[in-house]
């Protein structure tokens, strides 16, 4: 029976960045995949393909709004869904096949199967056609990921009732696609489809989209899709969704006590995603989760059972993959006996709508909660000459800085790139910058991050320039 130093379950953002970095401190790595193709939900269901849609579908879309009036000619514009469907397919399959790369350059064994706890150090694999094998473990890393949550009431057929994991793979354009939940699936899959031509109707539980950000984001970011064409039921509960021959009827209350009957032909379940650990044998080794599914953890990532940890989605915080590389590497590491550290105040997050939706440290609603004193700087992208060039005059940057001490506590951004531009955020806040620490800094003219700077100069002494 082969024997490693770790051995990983799942092969997702958090299990295969774990696997690179216990091989690159010398330690025997083994990973284990239940798939056919390594790289978990990011690479094959998530990240990876729904960028790719939302890349070629926001071509379409500028092609048919905007080229005219950079004064290119098209005519009449078609899309081709198989096509873009291969392509994202494709996109996928180099993702997948370059994790498979970077396993074998680190010389890292890759076993296909259900990885299962037979005890503290052995796990079965259960692999296709009935093959078992077992192999020894001296560390486990669990990193099993998520599964989207499916409500009661939701007849989920993955033919209609879909998941986003169905929604990357629709051969037509539907001619009205309802989205439970105006989260971050919902709104970033609403916007390819919106793109193409579908109506889009989104149910909203909560009285905003993207209730976990800054509420000037959710503002902004409804704005910009209600012109794409979206409708909105917020404050409004789904009680059921069925499929009736090529149609979906969904029904909904709103808080006014009032019945909503919608009628679509397709119906997007996005309503958050819930910890994995089936067939995983936890049992077997008295491993426990909480309320919600998700593995126990301590300040280590370490499970009540000395040697086995848990990373990425499977564990409590945010659902994002650049979450789960940082525990991979933060366990790789703690585990060679190194004292690695991280700052989950200063994990960003990220909406891939166009304009993009980009976040980090506290929200204006976060601090008002803390008593914290506060001081805003916010800078719209319309004021920028790049912005007004590439005709991209949607959104804001708005810094929150501490009144006293300057120090930034917040950057929350909509506008082109952002998803790109938060890194400055980050970085400043890591090293603790003032707004006046980046306001002093030179930014290059003419570029989206110019806003950054003038937001900056806002928060400072309300001196911004192009205002
Ligand atoms: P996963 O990526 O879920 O990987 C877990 C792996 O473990 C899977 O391959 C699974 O098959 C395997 N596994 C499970 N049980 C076993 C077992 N017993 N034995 C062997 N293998 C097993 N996040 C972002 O940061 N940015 C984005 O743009 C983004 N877009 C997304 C878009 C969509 C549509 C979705 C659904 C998610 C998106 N996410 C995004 C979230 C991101 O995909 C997850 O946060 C991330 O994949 C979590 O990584 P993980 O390693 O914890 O788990
Ligand atoms: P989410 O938590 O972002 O949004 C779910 C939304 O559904 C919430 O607004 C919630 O209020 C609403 N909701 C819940 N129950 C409801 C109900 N019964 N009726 C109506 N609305 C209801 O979850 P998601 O969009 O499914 O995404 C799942 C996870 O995947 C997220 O944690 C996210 O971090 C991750 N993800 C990240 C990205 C990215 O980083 N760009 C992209 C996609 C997914």
């Amino acid at each position: 029976m082969s024997t490693y130093n770790v051995v990983i379950i799942g092969s997702g953002p958090g299990g295969y960045v774990a696997a690179i970095r216990c091989a690159q401190l010398g330690l025997k790595t083994a990973i284990i995949e239940k798939y056919d193709t390594l790289g978990g939900t990011c690479l094959n269901v998530g990240c990876i393909p729904s960028k790719a849609l939302l890349d070629s579908s926001e071509h379409f879309h500028k092609a048919e709004k905007e080229f005219g009036e950079h004064g290119i000619q098209t005519g009449k514009l078609t899309v081709d869904l198989n096509q873009m469907i291969k392509r994202k397919d494709d996109v996928v399959d180099q993702t997948c096949k370059g994790v498979a790369f970077l396993m074998k350059k680190n010389k890292i064994d890759v076993y296909y199967g259900i990885g299962s706890f037979k005890d503290k150090e052995t796990i079965s694999i259960h692999g296709k056609e009935g093959k078992k094998e077992e192999i020894k473990a001296e560390k486990v890393i669990i990193a099993t990921g998520s599964k989207p949550v499916i409500i009661p009431g939701i007849e989920y057929d993955k033919k209609r009732v879909i998941t986003s994991t169905e929604a990357l793979k629709l051969k037509e354009i539907p001619n009205h696609l309802i989205i439970i939940g105006g989260g971050v699936i919902g709104l970033e899959l609403g916007s390819v489809y919106a793109r193409l031509g579908s109506k889009i109707t989104v149910v909203e539980f909560a009285d905003r989209l993207i209730s976990g950000m800054d509420s000037t984001l959710s503002k902004e970011l409804q704005k910009v899709l209600k012109k794409l064409g979206f409708d909105f039921h917020f404050k409004t509960k789904v009680n059921s969704a069925k499929t009736k021959g090529n149609k979906v009827i969904l029904t909904a209350s709103n808080s006014k006590g009032e019945n909503i009957s919608l009628e679509g032909d397709y119906c997007l379940i996005a309503v958050g995603r819930k910890a994995y650990t089936e067939g995983l044998g936890l049992e077997n080794v008295g491993i426990e989760t909480d309320d919600r599914g998700k593995i126990n953890i301590d300040e280590n990532l370490q499970t009540k059972v000395p040697g086995i940890y848990a990373i990425g989605d499977v564990v409590k915080g945010a659902m994002l993959a650049h979450k789960a590389e940082e525990e991979g590497i933060f366990v790789a590491e703690t585990i060679a006996g190194q004292k690695p550290h991280i700052n989950y105040n200063l994990i960003p997050g990220v909406v891939y709508t166009w304009p993009e939706v980009a976040s980090v440290g506290y929200t204006e609603e976060q601090l008002k909660e803390k008593s914290v004193n506060y001081k805003v700087g916010s800078f719209p992208i319309r004021a920028l000459g790049r912005a007004r060039a590439s005709m991209d005059i949607d959104g804001l940057i708005k810094v929150l800085a501490d009144k006293k001490t300057d120090e930034i506590l917040g950057v929350h951004m909509i506008g082109p790139r952002v998803a790109d531009l938060i890194a400055e955020a980050v970085v400043a806040m890591e090293y603790r910058a003032s707004a006046e620490d980046v306001a002093r800094m030179s930014h290059a003219h003419p570029t989206y991050t110019e806003a950054m700077k003038e937001a900056c100069l806002a928060a400072t002494e309300n001196r911004a320039l192009h205002l």
